[in-house]
């Protein structure tokens, strides 16, 4: 077997089709891969033949996803057992007037809201579900913020699966509850925070033989990798200054430090850019962990407008860890009203994404500011989710139930009389 499951911590292995999450020692385990072998066998030119050409109805996982185009290094399975939508594929943005307000000429933006769910969940799902069905589960289930549980019922649905989805009640974004429900997972609203849910779904996945598709889940990570290669891809395999991501249970800051680590292994980068983890200072455990220069895990109870990183007690912290090791990266914080400012400048230039993405391009603004980020590097600042999650906090923001929103585009009252709105326009225009 040439991909296995590892534990980093005593280097125990497993095999892939093993159904387990985590080492006998306790560690959380890794899917590896024979990099030695795949380096004489990859080249950068394997994944530049992979094309896609016009959409087709009949999903061809290697050249239609972002995420299977790199399948060597995610998942050996035949391409018959893939269930794609297909996922990736996500645009490359660049926008004059908000580089001017973050002060970095380069800056792009990775938009992962523009998956097939609307968030980067979809690339670690597709990978998640096939492993799932390849295993034979009788259903699966996950908690979540909200954007695994849309991602989780949306795959399990097109893999015809029961999903199951353990949300915090009241405490889900409506485009992301809405999703959950009709996709048709079925539905527990746990009253808890999400830390509840997640050590809840945990015990009854493993008491029911329920396929656990949580962050903790290692084929998950594999999955979310790809946004690295296909950043990396999109640049020419010329790698930015800086990558900078949102970060609440620390799958991606996980994933993307063994995406890079990967690739300079593999001889496909010889620099590998530096991560940024973007925290919201409501949430931010990482934070002051990476600031006690993580000599101890930190939990917190955790509140912040930006839902997808309400997360007190971080899953994949051992991994995210090593991923800050392994790129130099760093951690920061950034407080709610500075999230929904940038979420309010990455909306007006029609781009657009939810809270919890607005934290990275707020997190480059703090650290140009800071002087950490000069103004001539170039940066890709990852939008994890897309602006219709989470309507309720953009409709806030503009009517003025959020204080200090510097952007605010308030609707305004008007008569139903041609006159007045006339009135109104000739001052505007
Ligand atoms: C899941 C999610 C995050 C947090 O990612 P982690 O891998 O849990 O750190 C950030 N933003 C959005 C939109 C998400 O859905
Ligand atoms: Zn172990």
């Amino acid at each position: 077997m040439r991909s296995q499951l590892e534990c980093p911590q005593c280097g125990t292995s497993y095999p892939l089709n093993e159904v387990r999450y985590l080492c006998n020692c306790g560690g959380q385990l890794d899917v590896t891969h024979d990099l030695l072998a795949l380096r004489t066998e990859i080249k950068r030119a394997t994944f530049d033949a992979r094309h896609r050409g016009a959409p087709q109805p009949c999903v061809q996982p290697e050249r239609d996803s972002g995420v299977w185009r790199y399948r060597e290094l995610i998942l050996p399975v035949p391409p018959a057992a893939i269930v794609s939508r297909p996922e990736g594929n996500t645009p490359l943005y660049q926008h004059p007037r908000l580089s001017d307000w973050v002060g970095v000429d380069d800056l792009l933006l990775k938009h992962e809201g523009e998956n097939p769910t609307g968030s980067f969940k979809d690339r670690g799902m597709t990978v998640g579900v096939t492993q799932a069905r390849w295993l034979g589960a009788c259903a699966v289930a996950c908690a979540s913020t909200g954007n695994t549980s849309a991602s989780l019922a949306a795959y399990a649905a097109l893999a015809g699966i029961p999903s199951i989805v353990f949300i915090p009640q009241g405490k889900i974004a409506a485009g992301k509850l809405a999703q959950a429900l009709a996709y048709g997972a079925y539905t527990l609203q746990v009253a808890g925070d999400f830390d509840d849910a997640m050590r809840l779904v945990q015990h009854i996945c493993n008491e029911m033989g329920i396929y656990l598709l949580n962050s903790l889940n290692p084929f998950r990570l594999e999955g979310q990798k790809s946004i690295i290669f296909e950043i990396i891809h999109g640049l020419d395999w010329q790698p930015p200054d800086w990558i900078v991501l949102p970060a609440g249970n620390l799958g991606n800051t996980a994933a993307f430090g063994k995406a890079l680590h990967e690739l300079q292994q593999l001889g496909l980068i010889e620099r590998l850019p530096r991560l940024a983890a973007v925290q919201a200072t409501g949430a931010n455990p990482f934070y002051q962990s990476y600031r006690m220069g993580f000599r101890q895990a930190v939990t917190v109870h955790a509140e912040t407008i930006a839902t997808a990183i309400r997360i007190g007690a971080p899953v994949s912290y051992e991994r995210a860890v090593r991923s800050l090791r392994w790129t130099n990266g760093i951690v920061t914080q950034v407080s709610d009203t500075e999230i929904m400012d940038a979420k309010a400048m990455v909306d007006r230039i029609g781009i657009g994404c939810e809270p919890a993405s607005a934290a990275a391009v707020a997190g480059v603004r703090k650290l140009v500011s800071e002087g950490i980020i000069h103004p001539d590097e170039r940066v890709v600042a990852v939008l994890t989710g897309n602006l219709l999650k989470d309507p309720g906090a953009t409709v806030s923001y503009h009517t003025g139930e959020w204080p200090d929103a510097h952007f605010a585009n308030q609707p305004r009252p008007i008569a139903a009389q041609a006159e007045e709105v006339r009135r109104v326009l000739e001052k505007i225009l």
